[in-house]
C-alpha cells in the first residue's frame, strides 16, 4: 500500500494537528492515544513514512529501525512502566484492524493487562 502523506499520524508529525506528546527525538515521536485502552496508552511512531512493518524493515535504513526500537524502549522506561511490566503491540494490516496507515507501536501499562489475545481464535 501507497503511504498516504495526509493519514492523521503524518498529519500530527507535521504538526498540523496536536498530541499530547510524551517523547521526540530524530527518529520517533511518542503521544498519548486519543482514545486510551488501559490507564497507560502511548503510540510510537517512526518519523519516516511507512505503513507497515513490511515497509519499515525492508526501506528504513538500520539508523532509522535501530534509533526507532530504542525510543519505544526509552519511552516504556519514561513512563515507569519497566517494573510492573507492560505490553507493546502494533496492530499491522488487514487481519489485524490497523486503523492509522502509518506504522505505530502501542505502550500500554498501568494495570494487569489480561490475556495476550482474543481466546477462541483456533
Ligand atoms: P491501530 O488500530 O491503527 O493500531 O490504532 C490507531 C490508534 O490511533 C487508535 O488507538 C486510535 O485511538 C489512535 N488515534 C487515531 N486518531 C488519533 C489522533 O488524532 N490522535 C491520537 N493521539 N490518537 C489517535
Amino acid at each position: 500500500m501507497a503511504y498516504d502523506t495526509d493519514n492523521i499520524f503524518a498529519r500530527i508529525l507535521r504538526g498540523e494537528i496536536p498530541c499530547n506528546r510524551v517523547y521526540e527525538d530524530d527518529w520517533a515521536l511518542a503521544f498519548h492515544d486519543i482514545r486510551p485502552q488501559a490507564p497507560v496508552h502511548v503510540l510510537v511512531i517512526p518519523k519516516g513514512p511507512y505503513v507497515t512493518l513490511e515497509d519499515f524493515t525492508t526501506q528504513a535504513t538500520t539508523e532509522e529501525i535501530a534509533g526507532f526500537w530504542r525510543a519505544v524502549g526509552t519511552v516504556a522506561r519514561d513512563l515507569g512502566l519497566s517494573a510492573d511490566g507492560y505490553r507493546f503491540l502494533a496492530n499491522n494490516g488487514r487481519h489485524a484492524h490497523q486503523e492509522v496507515m502509518h506504522l505505530h507501536v502501542h505502550l500500554f501499562g498501568g494495570c494487569d493487562l489480561g490475556g495476550m489475545i482474543k481466546r477462541g481464535l483456533v
